[in-house]
């Protein structure tokens, strides 16, 4: 190997939308959404940034479709609100739980009804490990591009697909540029604030915010779905089945391991699984393609194991799998205050809270194969200051990137819960801009006031 080259590199790049991006929005995935329309419908000049061709991050580019973190699945009743309910009653399907006497509110009732029991809980540990699924709702990711279309454009949120947000210029204690690159060049952005939605924390971590990321972090899965498969009316003897197949294929050696399977019913014959499991250091290009590559090859070898041996499957397909895998876990940045798990387990209130997290301590073994325990708990408060990060004043931080530690993450990275936190962020953003103060300096009262008459449940 060659001794390590550096180079100097330097060009005059255009600054663009300057003056006038107030807030500018870094990743538009479940929280990057939120965040975006809800500064724009606060009247701030936005703009979001995604890498991928539609918004949604791990909802729609991982095939993600569950709804985790809507309600407490203690009572059964909605814990989130605001522009989730919104995009639920638009992009959301029923699934079924095959629990009998279930009480199952259709999505579009949600958004009108926001203290009624949606379902019985599952809470019992046993019940929670075998549920084939665990939440009646969930998305319709199709749908799902969409309607995030319409409600970006109809905040007048500025919404640049195709665009990878690279680096930043710090000055001071504040981020100064934010450095793009879009379908022609490298360009610059001046915004007031900007809010890292990036899920892996990319912004903070590039403007020097210090960050933690666990060594054995929760493994990433490539989702696939399989069509022509024979449903049988028992669907957990169907999900049983397919474990006790993947079990035997891993003891011979034919599969490097596989987490529960997870199976989900999205549509006639179609089966969706949440099987792959794949340790890897996200922030490595390397190990993320080379993941890619393997995951692919163990789909389909667990697509052939099921055809080969399971009846229901002998005419099955391989339909499809997420465009790219899904990330769970990545670094976790460091912000004015931690969340731990003993803040959840003990249901700590907090005065600036600013959104409940709802789902189970639901932390993934990279290391174990099949379910892995999980523990409900009751809907908890998220503090806004998890969202501001140390060091940087201009920055805002939303979803699985906040400041919370592994095992609180467990339970805070899901989607749901990550667009609660976008929308408080982008409200602070917002607020914050027209002011002209810090995201720190922000009435916290005059926040949570705002978020309440946006229907979000505190
Ligand atoms: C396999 C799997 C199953 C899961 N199951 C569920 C479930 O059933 N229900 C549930 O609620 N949650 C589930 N989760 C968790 C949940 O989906 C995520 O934690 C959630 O997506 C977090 O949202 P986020 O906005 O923080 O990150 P993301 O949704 O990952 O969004 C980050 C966005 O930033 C963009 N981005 C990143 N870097 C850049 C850059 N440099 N330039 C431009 N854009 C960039 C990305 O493209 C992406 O769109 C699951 C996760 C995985 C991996």
């Amino acid at each position: 190997m060659a001794d390590k080259q550096n180079i100097k590199y330097s060009r005059d790049i255009q600054v663009v939308y300057y003056p006038d991006v107030d807030v500018m929005v870094c990743g538009i995935g479940c929280a990057g959404l939120t965040a975006a329309i809800s500064a724009g419908r606060a009247g701030a000049n936005t703009l979001a940034i995604e890498r991928w061709p539609f918004a949604g991050g791990n909802t729609t580019a991982a095939s993600v479709n569950g709804c985790c973190g809507l309600a407490d699945m203690t009572t059964g009743k909605l814990a989130v609100g605001g522009i989730v309910t919104e995009l639920l009653a638009e992009a959301g399907i029923l699934v079924d739980r095959g629990i009998e006497n279930d009480i199952v509110v259709e999505p579009k009732e949600i958004l009108h009804h926001k203290s009624e029991k949606l379902f019985e809980p599952i809470t019992d540990i046993e019940q929670i490990r075998k549920a084939h699924t665990r939440l009646p709702y969930a998305w319709d990711m199709e749908k799902f591009k969409r309607i995030a279309d319409k409600l970006l454009l109809e905040a007048n949120v500025k919404t640049l697909y195709h665009t990878q947000i690279i680096d930043v210029i710090v000055v001071g204690s504040k981020i100064e540029y934010v450095l793009i690159s879009d379908r022609e060049s490298v360009k610059a952005v001046k915004p007031k604030i900007v809010i890292d939605c990036t899920g892996d924390g990319n912004i903070a971590a590039w403007a020097g915010v210090p960050f933690e990321m666990s060594d054995n972090p929760q493994p990433a899965t490539l989702v696939f779905y399989v069509a022509n498969v024979n449903i049988p009316k028992d669907k957990q003897k169907l999900q049983d089945k397919c474990t006790e197949v993947f079990r035997q294929a891993y003891e011979k050696g034919q599969l490097d391991t596989f987490g529960g399977p997870y199976l989900s019913w999205p549509g006639a014959n179609i089966v969706r699984f949440n099987a792959i499991r794949q340790k890897l250091n996200t922030l490595s290009t390397e190990a993320l393609s080379s993941v890619e590559i393997h995951s692919r090859a163990q789909a389909w070898k667990m697509f052939e194991l099921l055809k080969s041996q399971l009846e229901e499957f002998r005419n099955a397909q391989f339909l499809s799998s997420g465009s790219a895998i899904g990330i769970r876990e990545s670094r976790r940045i460091k912000g004015k205050y931690t969340l731990t798990a003993d803040d959840i387990l003990q249901n700590r209130r907090f005065p600036d809270a600013i959104v409940k997290g709802a789902w189970n301590l639901d932390y993934h073994p990279s290391d174990k194969i099949g379910h892995h325990p999980q523990q409900a708990i009751p809907a908890y408060d998220i503090p806004y200051r998890t969202l501001l990060p140390v060091k940087i004043d201009n920055l805002l931080i939303a979803g699985r990137s906040h400041s919370a530690t592994k095992e609180a993450l467990a339970s805070s990275r899901v989607g749901v819960t990550a667009m609660g936190m976008g929308q408080a962020a982008g409200t602070a953003g917002a607020i914050a801009a027209k002011e002209n103060i810090l995201p720190r300096d922000i009435d916290i009262n005059k926040l949570r006031a705002t978020l309440l008459k946006q229907n979000v449940i505190l």
